[in-house]
């Protein structure tokens, strides 16, 4: 406790965004911070106002008021108050109290949420575990307090809609302009408290373009084991914020520059060691990438699907030259290197079936009869799946040619399905062979068919 106080006093001294905390913050008008507040989600403004007619503060913080400075599309919009969470929850028709860790309110509109938080208190005397890890986070600060809590200086930033102003204590601003992500406080003891803020320091230099300002820096490499003590749920849910940001190679590339990615994304290494894996990587999340910097959304489990597939098709190759069933060998292949992985770090059973119904319709594309088409197209990962196909004759794993008479498919409507599939070559004459052949084969066991097999996945 004493070590503590004392490397917070120090701290104080040097370090230059706590020095700006003691002379109050900054306060940027509309024209230096140049947020349009057309922009901001009219819920979040609502608010802020009714909470500040009865008197409280409100303001819109964090990645909002971050993303519409450097002009992106916030994601979500959450706001902080002086009121405490019974006061919040008085004001609206349709607002519930969440969370054991820290409660807060969710106000809802329609199917937007607002997250309002009450200020919280400063982060130090707090109970901690053996590492430094904050075990409970419950009491209410002041406006100040709360901004020396969060996690670095450009997220540190209050947005008040009335008077379009807004409040920086950490000279966030100014790093955000500079493209720096500078933790706020002692880099060590903040990432002791809460080992994740390590993961989004790296999320938001990818991200935001930036650098990770260096002293935020240094103590990431030597203290990455810290992330072995997060709860996996937790760790899960910050790996798909990294896996669809929309930078997702370049977060992972930090990771493993920093020694983070071995408990986060255990498979990556393994697949890069493939041959022709680093590159199908590259190729997958790229897609990826363009689909959320255009809006779309990203499914975990189509992610998740694309990390592993070339795991699973090494594993479903070996499985098919020893003589095992294409389908089935695919099954078992599936199961054993979901299984590893999970061991690792676990990927939620929903994910799960939807990364197999991904996969094993792979070779059926290839050889299913005209008359089970219908059938397929009605399962629910049938576009998910078509649009893994494509991304397996980018990289000339089947024809691409026959990837993208599915993907019109997929976008026809019905008549035009019917006429597709009515002028459409039996399976009998496609890549892999005739259904009635793979049925004799099956029985023969014979050496023809397995490579035949196994070429289905890898032509
Ligand atoms: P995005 O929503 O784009 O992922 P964000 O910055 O809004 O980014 P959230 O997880 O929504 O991230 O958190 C909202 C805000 O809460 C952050 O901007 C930051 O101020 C604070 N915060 C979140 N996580 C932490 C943390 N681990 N430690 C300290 N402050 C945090
Ligand atoms: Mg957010």
């Amino acid at each position: 406790m004493l070590k503590q106080t004392i490397k917070t006093f120090v701290n104080r001294l040097l370090n230059p965004s706590q020095r700006t905390r003691s002379s109050g913050p900054r306060r940027y008008e509309r024209q230096e911070h140049g947020i349009d507040r057309r922009l901001v989600s009219r819920h979040a403004v609502k608010v802020c106002e009714v909470l500040s007619q009865q008197g409280y503060e409100a303001y819109v913080v964090g990645g909002a008021v971050r993303d519409l400075i450097v002009g992106l599309e916030p994601k979500d919009f959450d706001v902080a108050t002086n009121a405490t969470p019974e006061q919040i929850r008085a004001l609206f028709r349709r607002a519930r109290i969440i969370g054991k860790r820290f409660r807060l309110v969710h106000v809802v509109f329609g199917q937007e949420v607002i997250e309002t938080s009450t200020f919280r208190a400063d982060d130090s005397g707090k109970q901690t575990d053996e590492h430094g890890r904050i075990l409970r986070d419950n009491e209410f600060g002041t406006l100040k307090d709360d901004a020396a809590r969060r996690d670095f200086t450009l997220n540190a930033l209050y947005y008040d809609p009335l008077s379009e102003t807004v409040i920086d204590y950490h000279n966030g601003v100014a790093d955000l302009k500079e493209r720096l992500v500078r933790i706020i406080g002692d880099p060590e003891t903040r990432y002791r408290e809460d080992p994740v803020r390590m993961l989004r320091a790296v999320r938001f230099a990818a991200k935001l373009d930036a650098t990770i300002e260096s002293k935020t820096k240094a103590p990431i490499q030597p203290l990455a084991r810290l992330i072995e003590n997060v709860p996996e749920s937790r760790l899960f849910d910050e790996t798909l914020k990294l896996l669809s940001c929309g930078h997702a190679m370049d977060c992972i590339r930090r990771l493993q520059a920093q020694g983070l990615d071995s408990k986060l994304l255990p498979m990556v290494s393994a697949v890069q060691r493939l041959p022709g894996g680093e590159a199908f990587l590259e190729m997958a999340l790229a897609r990826t990438d363009s689909r959320v910097r255009a809006g779309k959304s990203a499914s975990p489990s189509f992610i998740y699907a694309c990390l592993l597939w070339k795991l699973v098709q090494k594993d479903w190759q070996q499985r098919c030259d020893k003589g095992e069933h294409p389908q089935q060998a695919l099954l078992e292949a599936a199961d054993a290197v979901i299984e590893s992985q999970t061991r690792i770090m676990p990927i939620q059973k929903r994910f799960q079936s939807d990364m197999r119904e991904i996969w094993f319709m792979q070779p059926r594309f290839e050889r299913i009869a005209n008359r089970a088409i219908w059938r397929m197209t009605e399962q629910p990962r049938f576009r998910a799946a078509v649009d893994f196909m494509q991304l397996r004759a980018e990289a000339k794993e089947v024809d691409s040619v026959q990837a993208q008479w599915w993907m019109d498919l997929a976008n026809a409507g019905d008549d035009e399905r019917s006429e597709m599939i009515a002028v459409r070559k039996p399976a009998s004459t496609t890549a892999t062979g005739s259904r009635s052949g793979q049925r004799r084969n099956r029985r023969r066991r014979s050496n023809a068919k397995r490579s035949n097999a196994a070429g289905a996945s890898e032509s």
